[in-house]
């Protein structure tokens, strides 16, 4: 079977031979397991389901989330004159129409259709009338919870699996830790599939992560280290992802910026501007990137913390693509991971709040750690490191880096801890420290106390991020309902020791010694 597979994929696809880990999953699936694939962007996904498509009589259904990426598929296949139509909402009623009657006839071998198609009931019914083969679900880690893009249609998806028990299931994805592979395989009843799991290691990558002192200028100064090379800038807002445009135009660099509340013209533009190389800078919120081909990104930076690691491993994998070294530029502020954590305090389901807080916390887990920054990440899929020192991240290449003393603020924000009684919240924590006199202050009698208003070196944000870097030291824990705060035994041994307190942040070359960068 694999030597038919091998000949189709030279005489339909022009390929001399397989890459990466498509010859062990088609070996899995012409064998009819089912399989869940866990493969990089660009390891060539696709060639998994549509060579068994062309080499079985019957029909491949592939759920695919995204329409253009589906069309294009299509279009290409049909180019290679295999005989491939999609089902979703952007076709006209004629196009549905035709392309349904197509697939009746048994003149389709792949049919393209999006999850919340594929649940329809007429859509199972035409489904039924066709020997289905292989169901194949790009971007499988849709279905958890877990995931970084949980869609609940997704999960839905149990049904189609459930209407077709005797054909091959392949689950496919760039990015799915082992409690969602977990998910998928569970929710797709592929108990006793074979799991083929690339390896996650981007040995070219290099890692840094450099505290959020100066945005602007930290952005600015990595851009000058790679003229006339591209890179993307990751932002988390829009709005952020145009101011920051603006303001490297304003500089004299011109940047492209990519985001989903920008018309489809102006997105595509954009997007051929920079794979084309007119233009070198892109600023794009996270919207950019899926199904992007373009071998030589030297950079990729993330101005904001991003959602989770497997966001963020799919966004500097954008990054040497073509094997060579790239450099992977985060930057960090405790004070984004406390409006992070905010945000996730107020979120309502209290399945995905716990999910978000987890991935918040391996978040600042990679951010605040002093080993390899290979051994959190790649850990976080599963995967051991290959070496204690990498070579290729900053805390293996700079175990040296100065670090901040910040003794006196952090007796400071301990002790208003302790004097509040320690019921609070960090922001109210906070506005004592910086002597606001708000009622609830005046009513708690907290303007009285001799930590009210002394804590004049930083701003309101600026202790936050201290509270919240206290509390990732595990100086202080945080009520898991109300978010008060209170000392830990640590804690309490650094109010009594006096014992100096240092972090290792990454202070640019500006920052001021021994002043907790305010961002
Ligand atoms: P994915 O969906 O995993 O991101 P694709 O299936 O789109 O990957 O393939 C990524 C790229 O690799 C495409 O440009 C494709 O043409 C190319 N490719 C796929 N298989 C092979 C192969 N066996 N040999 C050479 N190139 C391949
Ligand atoms: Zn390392």
């Amino acid at each position: 079977m694999l030597s038919e597979a091998h000949r189709i994929l030279k005489t339909v696809f022009g390929y001399d031979d397989f890459i990466f880990l498509q010859e062990r999953v088609l070996e899995n699936v012409l064998d009819r397991r089912d399989t869940l694939a866990v493969m990089p962007t660009g390891g060539g996904k696709s060639v998994c389901y549509q060579i068994p498509a062309l080499l079985w009589e019957g029909l491949t259904v592939v759920v695919s989330p995204l329409i253009s990426l589906m069309k294009d598929q299509v279009d290409q296949l049909l180019t290679l004159g295999v005989p491939a139509v999609m089902l979703n909402s952007s076709l006209s009623e004629e196009q549905y129409r035709s392309n349904v009657a197509a697939i009746r006839a048994g003149r389709a071998r792949i049919v393209y259709m999006a999850p919340e198609t594929a649940r329809h009931p007429a859509v199972t019914d035409l489904l039924k009338s066709c020997s289905v083969q292989l169901i194949a679900i790009d971007e499988a880690h849709c279905i958890s919870e877990w995931g970084p893009d949980f869609r609940p249609e997704y999960r839905r998806l149990a049904e189609l699996r459930d209407a077709f028990p005797d054909a091959v299931c392949l689950a496919l994805t760039a990015t799915a830790t082992p409690r969602v592979r977990r998910d998928i395989l569970e929710c797709l009843r592929m108990a006793s599939a074979a799991e083929v799991v690339a390896g996650f290691n981007r040995e070219n990558l290099f890692l840094k992560v450099d505290y959020k002192v100066d945005p602007l200028g930290q952005v600015l100064r990595v851009i000058g280290r790679f003229p006339g090379e591209s890179g993307i800038i990751y932002c988390h807002t829009r709005r952020r992802v145009d101011s920051l445009c603006r303001s490297l135009r304003d500089r004299g660099i011109p940047a492209a910026a990519y985001h989903a509340g920008l018309d489809d013209a102006r997105r595509r533009r954009a997007q051929e501007l920079f794979v084309g190389d007119e233009i070198r800078v892109m600023v794009a919120t996270v919207a950019f990137g899926m199904g992007i081909d373009k071998s030589n990104v030297r950079y990729v930076i993330h101005y904001d913390l991003p959602k989770n690691l497997e966001g963020y491993y799919q966004e500097i994998g954008r990054s040497g693509r073509d094997g060579l070294r790239a450099e992977c530029v985060l930057l960090f502020s405790h004070a984004d991971a406390a409006g992070r954590r905010r945000h996730i305090q107020h979120m309502e389901d209290p399945l995905l709040r716990r999910a978000a807080a987890a991935q918040l916390d391996a978040m600042v887990r990679f951010a605040e750690t002093e080993s390899c920054r290979r051994i959190p990440l790649l850990g976080y899929f599963g995967e051991e490191t290959p070496e204690a020192n990498c070579g290729m991240c900053d805390n293996c290449t700079e175990p040296d880096r100065p670090a901040l003393d910040v003794t006196v603020p952090a007796q400071k924000l301990l002790s208003c801890v302790v004097r509040t009684g320690q019921r609070f919240g960090a922001g109210y924590v906070v506005s004592v420290l910086c002597g606001s006199k708000t009622k609830r202050i005046l009513e708690n009698r907290h303007h009285e106390l001799s930590t009210h208003g002394i804590g004049t070196e930083y701003s309101p944000r600026g202790w936050r991020s201290l509270a919240e870097c206290l509390t990732w030291r595990g100086l202080l824990e945080r009520d898991s309902e109300f978010g008060a705060l209170r000392l830990t035994r640590e804690g309490w041994d650094v109010i009594r020791s006096r014992r100096p307190i240092h972090v290792r942040w990454h202070p640019p070359e500006e920052a001021v010694p021994g002043q907790v960068p305010d961002p």
